[in-house]
């Protein structure tokens, strides 16, 4: 046996990473686009400072260690400076997805029980749906010019009136950000982050073959910093220095290419329904914008097609494929070309690059299923994916979930793999009942509820379908009740009461029975082939 000391048991912190910021990065740019389409500029020294200041405030107001701090805020400099404050200050930041009804919006912050809540003046209306329903002790509003509306707090006034906190030792398996994952049944689920697995997540993501965040670039996320921390960018950039554009609300095409041209954006991020929507903006006026800096965009969150990598291509981008989930912090896979495929056909390269790709380092995979066990690598066997990793998810807040985890520790992801010989993954299927629809959820088992609670239902089941714009959409297939009719726009009215617009199916077909199989579950295989064209 070794009788002398290895190393220091530095703590893996995100206090670090804010110093770090602060200390070697100081005049790297933060830039953010406001809601009315103007640039405010600002540094990541200078949010480091702020942080300082916010982080006293907020103490002031009561958050102490281990308390919830929500945030419904864009990509925008503020949400960074909370990024920062809330965990170092040993306090817990959590973002708010504002797309989400009102009422599942109450329901998340009541579980997570946030106790100070943080506001984009132009997301107050949105605050307005719930704030009867969940007692906040403190609202603060980012204002850009408007009133700040009484009994709230101005952000810049809260921190203009407080001193630069020291920052306490932060254990590292203490928790610093929590973001809620839908359902597939019943309510959202909180999935809290601690210290060590952010840090760890920032540093593989940085690696050249996953993410490959460096000093040079100029980072853009357009995957919201409510979804799963943004996909790690901020942190990255703060630990490596990357400038950050940050574009606020303005996720149209033409503000998103003007951003990346007039910033010189080396890498940007997002779901594929805002890449689609881009590739039409640049096929239709392929010179108006100067990409000359662009290195590479990260798509993820939903199936990359094939078209998307194809027509990047043409424009000379290159688009790199990403698979995680809320629970993985998110980054799980990537899909890097490997280097015996480089001098290959094109056909056999997309096929590659459409795969969600290969673990990041310490994320461990295996997939299995009922019949086979666990499958092999051969690319033919199906299986329900497993994960574990030092940033992947143990359990849930408040102890819900638990049958998402295998007796083992393992967390199963829903997602249905074949895995090849490299150990590449190819999403084939989803066993959790949902249907995503421009990177955000839609409970399938939720609609149908709802929708047999309409009088003239008799069943319901809700499927998804392909769609060229969102990836996929609603379709409900209805079996009346015997002699009454309904039209689609009473059941969208109907639907309209319990969900967010977008959410709300587009077709409804009407069978006299919904097929079902042995156990009595509908046959939504069988539907989906049916109606999927
Ligand atoms: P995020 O906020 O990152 O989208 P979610 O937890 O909401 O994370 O969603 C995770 C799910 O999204 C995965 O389980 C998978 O079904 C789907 N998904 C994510 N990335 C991909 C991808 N590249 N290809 C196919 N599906 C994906």
């Amino acid at each position: 046996m070794i009788n002398s000391l290895t190393m220091d048991d530095y703590p893996l912190s995100l206090t670090a990473v804010v110093e770090r910021a602060e200390q070697f990065y100081s005049g790297r740019d933060v830039v953010s686009r406001r809601p009315d389409g103007s640039i405010a500029r600002s540094t990541l020294g200078a949010c480091a400072r702020r942080a300082r200041r916010l982080a006293d405030a907020l103490a002031g107001l009561g958050v102490g260690d281990g308390d919830r701090v929500a945030t419904l805020l864009w990509n925008q400099a503020e949400h960074l400076e909370l990024y920062f404050a809330v965990p170092a200050m040993g306090a817990v930041v959590h973002t708010l997805n504002p797309r989400l009804h009102a009422d599942e919006l109450a329901f998340i912050v009541q579980d997570a029980r946030d106790r100070v809540i943080v506001v984009d003046e132009s997301l107050l209306e949105v605050f307005d749906g719930f704030r009867e329903l969940h007692r906040f002790e403190h609202v603060i509003v980012v204002s850009h010019g408007g009133p700040v509306p009484d009994g709230m707090l101005d952000y810049e006034t809260v921190i203009g009136g407080s001193e630069p906190m020291e920052w306490p030792v932060i254990d590292e398996r203490r928790a610093g950000a929590m973001c809620y994952t839908s359902g597939t049944t019943g309510r959202p689920k909180g999935v809290v982050y601690s210290h060590r697995a952010l840090v760890l997540h920032s540093l593989a993501a940085a690696l050249p073959d996953a993410l490959g965040v460096s000093a040079q670039d100029t980072l853009l996320p357009v995957v919201p910093m409510f979804h799963a921390n943004a996909w790690g960018l901020p942190y990255a950039a703060a630990l490596l220095g990357a400038r950050l554009v940050l574009p606020g609300p303005n996720l149209d095409p033409v503000s998103v290419l003007d951003l990346i041209s007039t910033e010189g954006v080396t890498m940007t991020a997002g779901v594929p329904t805002v890449w689609m929507a881009m590739l039409d903006a640049l096929d239709a006026e392929p010179d108006r914008w100067d990409l000359g800096r662009l290195d590479r965009l990260i798509v993820g969150g939903a199936a990359v097609p094939r078209s998307l990598l194809e027509g990047y291509d043409r424009h000379g981008l290159t688009v790199v494929q990403a698979w995680g989930m809320t629970e993985t912090a998110p980054l799980g896979t990537v899909s890097r070309l490997p280097v015996d495929l480089r001098e290959s056909a094109a056909e056999d390269r997309y096929a590659f690059r459409a795969r969600q790709g290969v673990a990041m380092p310490f994320v461990e995979i295996r997939a299995r299923n009922e019949e086979d066990g666990f499958i092999e690598w051969d690319d033919a066997a199906m299986g329900e994916l497993e994960v574990r990793g030092p940033w992947v998810a143990a359990g849930y807040h408040n102890g819900t979930g638990a049958d998402s985890f295998t007796e083992d520790g393992w967390f199963r992801t829903g997602d249905i793999v074949r895995i090849d010989h490299r150990g590449s993954i190819r999403i084939c299927d989803r066993s959790k009942d949902l249907v995503k629809s421009g990177g955000e959820w839609i409970s399938s088992v939720d609609l149908e509820n709802h929708l047999m609670a309409h009088p003239a239902v008799a069943e319901a089941a809700v499927i998804a379908v392909p769609d060229p714009r969102w990836g996929e959409r609603p379709l409900a297939v209805l079996a009346l009740r015997d002699g009454v009719t309904v039209d689609p726009e009473q059941l969208r009215e109907h639907l309209a009461r319990e969900f967010a617009r977008w959410q709300i199916p587009e077709r409804f077909e009407f069978v006299s029975t919904i097929p079902r199989t042995a156990t009595g579950k509908f046959k939504k295989i069988a539907l989906r082939d049916q109606f999927s064209a």
